[in-house]
């Protein structure tokens, strides 16, 4: 293929072998920060580890035990912080989460690296300096906004960092600055597309290139749909924030999946239910391994993400193999308009309320492109009895109590004792009505 752009050809076109080594090297290395984390010192030296020259091939990170999200959870707030805190320059952690968060530290340098490889994800989409860059991914706590924004920053681009909501602004903001390249959900772009044209600015108004989705599950078909309704070229973009956050794989100008950047990440796909490693090819769980971020080290990662890796290489002529979109998750979290949500955070927020029976349900559906959230609640009987006022007033509660927990406001709904379904077996507590396209 001609006209392939790249930020770092060297590395990104690298033979397998050479990029083997240096995953080695970095594994090694990575391994000596982790050794410095009681968290892992630990694990580690269970498995034999007890220093970097423990692991001689690129087959002993088999022996390292897997990191899962509950691993984080009981080492809050310091126990995988492998640098003194005066190094850190900062947190971030995961989206949706404010309860016991999953806290990822950065120094400069793991935040350098981390920018270089959006550059170069963003590069390989062929945009670049003279691109107008609209950042409409929440900034905050959320890796997805920041990330990104040093990412344009650096290739040179024209950041707009105006982050997520706000419809009409956006839309405005579109047209003012002939924004060129968005970073956006795939459910709200659908939306912001539904809402063209309602201030007199249509698409023909618009400079739309390219966008980046990530965040949330999508299909094939939602892409496409995407790309036809808005005349551009969506790009799929993943990551997770134990793992930095956006920049771990990205489409490249091909759009046949997105290219994980082996340099900074081994990446495994695993049976869930054995732990087995699996070949490419085979779906199971994605597992990760950071090479490069010295504060908080990540060794096999379990994202909890079903996928598979390509076997063959990409025509742009990169090495790095390609993962396929994220086909599911092997635990219950929701991702609802990019947010991660898991019930559990739903069930011990409305339990801790006294006004609230026992029966609860948790439903999810698509109003227009968006997702939407409804927390159906059984109260005692009593209470119907009271005033409408007193009623509105418990729901509101509920709905702030569930917001502080999740960080998106559902709709709650009271009902009477027995009126929800009940089960005889297990408890179906969630109900997904989202169509699977
Ligand atoms: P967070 O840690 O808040 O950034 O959330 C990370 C999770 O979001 C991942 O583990 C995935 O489940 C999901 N996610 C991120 N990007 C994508 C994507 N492109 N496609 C599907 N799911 C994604
Ligand atoms: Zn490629």
């Amino acid at each position: 293929m001609t006209d392939v752009p790249f930020w770092n050809r060297e590395v990104e076109t690298a033979e397998r072998s050479r990029l083997q080594q240096l995953q080695l090297q970095r594994l090694k290395g990575i391994i000596g920060w982790a050794l410095r984390t009681p968290f892992y010192k630990r694990r580690l030296s269970q498995a034999g580890i007890n220093s970097p020259d423990d692991v001689r091939s690129l087959q002993d990170l088999q022996r390292v035990p897997f990191t899962t999200k509950d691993d984080l959870r009981q080492n809050f707030p310091k126990g995988l912080l492998a640098v003194d805190m005066r190094e850190v320059v900062r947190i971030h952690s995961s989206s949706g989460t404010t309860g016991i968060p999953t806290v990822i530290y950065f120094t400069r340098d793991d935040i350098d690296n981390w920018t270089d490889l959006l550059a170069r994800s963003i590069t390989g989409t062929g945009a670049g300096v003279g691109d107008v860059f609209q950042n409409m991914m929440s900034y905050g706590l959320f890796t997805g906004g920041l990330g990104l924004h040093y990412g344009a920053e650096r290739v040179g681009m024209t950041v707009i960092p105006i982050g997520g909501g706000n419809t009409k602004r956006q839309i405005q903001t579109m047209k003012d600055f002939q924004t060129t390249i968005l970073h956006i959900t795939p459910s709200y772009l659908l939306h912001v597309h539904s809402r063209l044209g309602e201030d007199g600015i249509f698409r023909k108004d618009l400079a739309l290139r390219k966008a980046f989705i990530g965040a949330e599950p999508h299909s094939e078909n939602t892409r496409r749909k995407i790309q036809d309704l808005l005349q551009i070229e969506a790009y799929n973009s993943y990551g997770l924030s134990e793992l930095n956050g956006p920049g771990v794989a990205f489409e490249c100008v091909c759009r046949k999946d997105m290219h994980v950047w082996e340099d900074a990440y081994i990446a495994e796909v695993i049976d869930p239910k054995t732990g087995e490693v699996l070949k490419d090819g085979q779906e199971g769980e994605l597992v990760l391994t950071n090479l490069v971020r010295c504060a908080m080290p990540m060794l096999r990662y379990r994202t909890r993400d079903l996928a598979f890796l390509h076997p063959e290489g990409c025509d742009c002529g990169r090495t790095h193999r390609r993962l396929s979109r994220i086909l599911g998750r092997t635990d219950d979290m929701l991702i609802i308009n990019g947010v991660n949500v898991f019930p559990s955070q739903i069930e011990e927020k409305i339990m801790k309320i006294p006004e609230v029976a026992t029966n609860y349900q948790i439903h999810v559906d698509k109003k227009g492109a968006l997702d939407r959230l409804t927390v159906k609640v059984e109260i005692y009987p009593k209470l119907f009895l009271g005033e409408v006022a007193v009623l509105e007033a418990l729901r509101n509660k509920i709905r702030e109590d569930l917001q502080a927990s999740i960080t998106i406001a559902p709709i709650v709904e009271l009902h009477e004792p027995g009126s929800l379904p009940v089960s005889e077996g297990k408890a179906k507590r969630v109900v997904d009505d989202r169509p699977k396209d």
